[in-house]
């Protein structure tokens, strides 16, 4: 089935749904379950595709992940971080969360659990942004749009004691929160649950921007282009301690190919030349969001086209580390 996704699209998947939510949004490392870093926070995403029960079921309606006791998923549990269990559906682009206290207790007895919701849950989230399954055992599971991945890592423990009014009251909520520099963004209460919405922006050091734009003579570093449609990109982005606003962590890029660096389709490696991201061409394609790459990838240089002074050059250090930030290994 071409919708299935493999582990690696779905770590591409987490990266681009999280920074949706959250500039201070990063992947740390791990393999299914994955490490993210949100809003200072850390956590295990263990994620499968959703899908139906198999043989001998009778209810139509019903869908599942299978959960095992693998070794990364034992090591990640190990390191006492919250791991959390979701689900993902391609055909309605959305997430399933299960209560991770609940399902720690079951797998914590067996090598394989099953955790059920519902197709109609899943359409409902598609239609409404959020949409509550409660199971047999009073359960709240909760599917939700992308958008919303960052906001069930900041409150998954009050989430899963709350219902679909309040959460889709929460979500209303998180839509209309202005981004935040600090940490911790509004504080909002729903039933007797207390949540927090927090869309951090970083402050952008216009400094750095004219130093950036003097180097490269406001000139696209990939694809040459000035237009004024140039803007300052970090290598190691500001959302990290190392991402210093200096020149050489900096790189001039059009709005086009700044996106596409901080998205990870393209990068650049140690000889400064130009790259697409194999892993992440395959993972829109599955997705269906492919359109148009056959026009991107022609658009740039073989190689970066650097400043004319050495000392501008961008540190290679800084693009190692950026690189792997971005999900490219
Ligand atoms: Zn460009």
């Amino acid at each position: 089935m071409s919708d299935i996704l493999s582990s690696k699209d779905l770590k591409y998947l987490l990266i681009d749904s999280l920074s949706l939510y959250t500039e201070d949004s990063r992947y740390i490392s791990g393999k299914n379950p994955y490490c993210f870093l949100i809003n200072k926070k850390t956590f295990y995403i263990f994620i499968h595709n959703v899908h139906d029960s198999g043989k001998g079921r009778t209810n139509t309606d019903e869908c599942r992940i299978q959960v095992s006791k693998s070794k990364n998923f034992l090591a990640a549990q190990a390191s006492g971080l919250p791991v959390l269990f979701l689900g993902y559906s391609t055909a309605d682009n959305t997430f399933t969360a299960w209560d991770p206290l609940e399902q720690t207790k079951r797998i914590n007895k067996k090598k394989v659990i099953s955790l059920y919701s519902r197709f109609s849950t899943l359409k409902r989230a598609a239609e409404n942004g959020l949409a509550v399954y409660i199971d047999d055992d009073k359960q709240v599971i909760v599917s939700f749009k992308p958008e919303y991945l960052g906001l069930y890592l900041e409150n998954f423990q009050g989430i899963h004691k709350s219902n679909e009014e309040n959460l889709l009251n929460l979500i209303k909520t998180s839509d209309l929160t202005a981004p935040t520099e600090e940490e911790v963004g509004e504080k909002v209460n729903l039933g007797k649950v207390q949540f927090v919405v927090t869309h951090r922006q970083f402050r952008r050091d216009p400094d750095f921007r004219v130093a950036v734009y003097e180097a490269y003579s406001e000139r696209c570093a990939m694809c040459g282009i000035q237009l004024e449609l140039v803007e300052a990109a970090h290598i190691v982005p500001h959302s990290e301690a190392g991402g210093k606003d200096e020149l050489v962590n900096g790189l001039c890029l059009c709005s086009l190919h700044h996106k596409a660096y901080d998205k990870g389709l393209i990068y650049v490696d140690a000889e400064y030349k130009i790259l697409i991201n194999e892993p992440k061409i395959e993972y829109l394609t599955k997705v269906k969001k492919d359109g148009g790459f056959p026009k991107f990838s022609k658009l740039q240089f073989d190689k970066l086209e650097l400043p004319r002074s050495r000392a501008a050059y961008p540190s290679k250090e800084y693009i190692k580390i950026g690189n792997k930030l971005r999900g490219i290994s």
